[in-house]
């Protein structure tokens, strides 16, 4: 298969191509899959055309567990030439095991990740992600070693020797996450060393981040540009996709992978352009491919080409995880959803409240804002009407919202529970 492709028919081919290629891959040599075939009564041979993926079984995270420690292991044990795992708060953690082609692969495409953020043989890379049998440290290293770039593995942590190298090796690009990045960006701000150091570049991590928390990365290190990169184990690592200097969407390597979104509750895809979950199927990993995996991450396609003329297609930044999806009237609802609506809003706190409940077999959504510090009272009544209109037009649902005091709805140090579920 080529890396060079010049249109979406030649992408077509490859994923059909790969996708058979994968198929009959898994069914000979993977147990797991077998099974899970049979299981499902299809065999290799059914798929003819790219439309036949919604015959294929899906592949989820208990799976991996289940299948512990090699889980989805389709080659020959001695040709895998590598793990990560991921770590699992629940019980086993995900081994996913790599041969010597799925790590040159996996470099080939973060490669082009690196490229799209602009980055070249001048560059110097402060990489302040973990490394070990995390596949973030690691997949950084390799990619940016690939486009020629100086690679400076720092590690994750550590302020002082990242301030330090911020000034004395003067990187143009920092990767980590966001919220790395901002406190980063604060303990340059506070040190006063914005005019030492020469960040033109950041790419961060697909952990959520509000456009608000993004200008203030921006400033502080006095980047030009933030670029979001995608990335999960399962799929190799990060590098599966990245936004381009447009910032209008995630470009992801279809020629990779193929991507469904879908609803999370009847497994059928949503329409163009809707929000679901996103479900890969892999088009060349040999260790430990996978089949229609349920990633739980949320998202929607961006439809037409990109300004940028990048022919990969776009999908939106990730929007939440589907566990958390909540069901009003017949509607799927995420938090991101609402969450991405009021970042928009002006008058308010970062602060809200989502509260359901059911009366006469009907169901019924308070959503309780908060004011901003400064905010005028005066101005509720158009807020709330405001944020009411926006949800009734984005999300098709009736809310009835409330405006709340500054620092009246309860705080968390840790993740904040932000959905009331009363029904
Ligand atoms: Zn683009």
């Amino acid at each position: 298969m080529t890396d060079k492709i010049s249109d979406a028919s030649e992408l077509k081919a490859i994923q059909l191509e790969g996708l058979k290629w994968t198929v009959n891959h898994a069914f000979n040599n993977s147990p797991f899959y077998r099974r899970q075939f049979e299981k499902a009564g299809v065999r290799p041979e059914d798929i003819k055309t790219l439309d036949d993926l919604a015959r294929l079984p899906f592949t989820q995270a208990k799976h991996l567990r289940e299948d512990y420690p090699f889980p989805l292991l389709s080659v020959p044990e001695e040709e895998v030439v590598r793990i990560h795992s991921s770590s699992g708060t629940t019980g086993k953690r995900k081994i996913l095991s790599y041969t010597k082609k799925d790590i040159e692969d996996w470099t080939t495409f973060f490669a082009r990740a690196l490229r799209m953020a602009g980055l070249g043989p001048k560059d110097r890379v402060q990489i302040a992600v973990g490394y070990g049998l995390w596949t973030a440290g690691a997949g950084f290293q390799a990619a940016c070693e690939r486009v020629g770039a100086m690679a400076i593995p720092v590690g994750p942590g550590n302020l002082d020797l990242q301030c330090q190298f911020l000034v004395d090796l003067k990187p143009t690009c920092i990767c980590c996450t966001s919220s790395m990045a901002l406190l980063l960006g604060e303990e340059i701000k506070r040190r006063g060393l914005s005019d030492k150091i020469g960040v033109k570049t950041v790419i961060q991590g697909s952990e959520r981040c509000s456009d608000s928390m993004r200008r203030a990365i921006m400033e502080h290190l006095g980047a030009e540009h933030i670029y979001d990169i995608t990335g999960l184990t399962e799929l190799y690592g990060p590098g599966p996709g990245i936004d381009c200097h447009l910032h209008q969407g995630i470009h992801y390597w279809a020629d990779y992978y193929i991507l469904e979104i879908l609803d999370p509750e009847t497994l059928e895809p949503v329409e163009e352009g809707e929000i679901g979950e996103m479900v890969v199927t892999t088009l060349r990993k040999e260790a430990s491919p996978l089949i229609r995996y349920r990633t739980r991450d949320l998202t929607r396609k961006i439809s037409g080409p990109c300004p940028c003329g990048s022919i990969y297609p776009r999908h939106d930044r990730i929007l939440g995880r589907s566990d958390d999806m909540i069901i009003v009237r017949g509607v799927n609802i995420y938090p991101g959803q609402i969450d991405e609506i009021l970042s928009q809003m002006e008058g308010i706190s970062s602060e809200y409240n989502v509260i359901l409940e059911r009366r006469d077999a009907k169901d019924y959504m308070t959503i309780k804002v908060e004011r901003a510090t400064d905010g005028d009272p005066g101005l509720d009544e158009k807020v709330r009407s405001n944020i009411q209109a926006q949800i009734k037009s984005r999300i098709m649902v009736s809310a009835n919202v409330q405006i709340v005091d500054y620092g009246s709805l309860p705080r968390s140090e840790r993740k904040s529970k932000r959905i009331f579920d009363n029904r």
